[in-house]
């Protein structure tokens, strides 16, 4: 008999009933380290007392009025945006896989009205992350996403990660945009260099195209600045966020340059729920605190802290652990053995990391994780791998 929740996910045997700052809690009192937030999600850790105050105090105001209205929470948002970024307009969304939705559809209507209707193609990577919309599905492209699900959203074409080479190639009078993350997330934590992000930013202005990029999962400073693409000092045309932005509230954005933008008028996209006021309340306090003196300055100095212990682990656990890689605070460690397998121990160790493809465990953790957290961290770690070596 099928349960009564859509099989679709494959869950730990684990539920929590309490989260407090880096710790989750199930009832019976066990506690783990969380280097997962909710998959990048839980920015400030769990029960941040400035989220759970901005979320409180809205809620017993007002929760809900649509968009046909103007949403005060929403616009301080969008303003505090803008002030800390590249963009000059922002649109609200619930999710990651909206914010795909909503690039893909600018882009689009970007070059509609700029009377080259035939551009409507997207370059995207293999081994990119999206969402589950038909869109989303279609802009990774993996096989494990698409099979089954009928023709898929025209328009989407495919290169191995950082083929620069293969991109100048690809471009031609049909392309739209090039859609990226950063640093790709459940492929693998594979952060593209520096250099490899500039030659992009620069092939796109040479083809006169857009420039799309997915900071859903490495946005909102967990790479240690703002958003990812700081690092390398370029930006995009088009940015998707969520996860982070929300810290555990449902919401995502879309950020755009005036003129990347200037197709979207009046009644060409909307939301029931996007930018609502219990959201952008929360979103509002997020921004507050990762934009706040110091903050981003101590997520970099617990990252050194982190990936300096971490190296050693793998020097330590050769047969354990392949390599360390990532930016900042989204960390991965590719593994030998089986990446389940020391999932596994780590529940085992009480610690929560998150698998990715490439056989890579994901290290996510609250940005507001302590040197102490670091400390544990790693020593749970260190029991997990050696418990996966005694069983070799
Ligand atoms: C999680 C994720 C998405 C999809 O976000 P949802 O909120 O699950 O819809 C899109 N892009 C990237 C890079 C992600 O990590």
């Amino acid at each position: 008999m099928i349960p009564s929740i859509l099989p679709t996910y494959n869950r730990a045997p684990l539920s929590f009933v309490k989260g407090e700052g880096s710790w989750l809690i199930e009832a019976d009192g066990r506690r783990f380290l969380d280097l997962g937030a909710g998959i990048a999600v839980n920015a400030l850790g769990h029960a941040h007392p400035k989220l759970v105050a901005a979320l409180t105090e809205q809620a017993g105001k007002l929760w809900h009025t649509s968009n046909l209205y103007h949403i005060p929470a929403q616009q301080a948002l969008a303003d505090k945006l803008v002030e800390h970024s590249f963009a000059d307009t922002v649109f609200f969304t619930n999710s990651g896989t909206e914010s795909c939705e909503l690039a893909v559809k600018m882009a689009r209507k970007y070059w509609y009205e700029k009377n080259a209707p035939e551009r409507v193609e997207i370059i995207a990577f293999h081994g990119s992350f999206h969402g589950r919309s038909s869109a989303g599905i279609a802009a990774a492209g993996s096989e494990k996403m698409t099979k089954g699900f009928g023709p898929l959203l025209p328009g989407f074409k495919h290169l191995d990660w950082g083929d620069l080479e293969g991109l100048k190639g690809a471009i031609d009078s049909r392309t739209a945009a090039v859609l990226l993350e950063p640093v790709q997330g459940e492929g693998g934590i594979r952060p593209m260099a520096d250099h490899d992000l500039r030659a992009l930013r620069q092939i796109c202005d040479e083809a006169g195209i857009l420039l799309i990029f997915d900071e859903v999962q490495c946005g909102m400073g967990r790479t240690g600045r703002l958003f990812a693409h700081e690092w390398a000092g370029v930006t995009p045309d088009i940015m998707m966020v969520a996860k982070g932005i929300g810290g555990g509230f449902p919401l995502g954005a879309v950020l755009a340059t005036e003129a990347a933008a200037v197709a979207m008028t009046a009644g060409s996209h909307g939301s029931t729920y996007g930018g609502n006021p219990l959201a952008c309340a929360v979103g509002c306090a997020v921004m507050d605190e990762v934009t706040a003196p110091g903050f981003l300055e101590t997520v970099n100095t617990r990252a050194s802290q982190l990936q300096q212990k971490l190296g050693g682990l793998v020097e330590a656990y050769p047969e354990v652990f392949a390599e360390l890689r990532g930016s900042g605070l989204m960390l991965g460690l590719k593994c030998v053995a089986p990446n389940t397998d020391v999932l596994q121990a780590c529940y085992e160790a009480g610690l929560i990391t998150v698998p990715a493809g490439d056989n890579v465990i994901r290290l996510l953790p609250p940005l507001t994780l302590s040197e102490d957290e670091v400390t544990e961290a790693v020593s749970r770690l260190d029991h997990a791998a050696r418990a996966i070596k005694d069983r070799l």
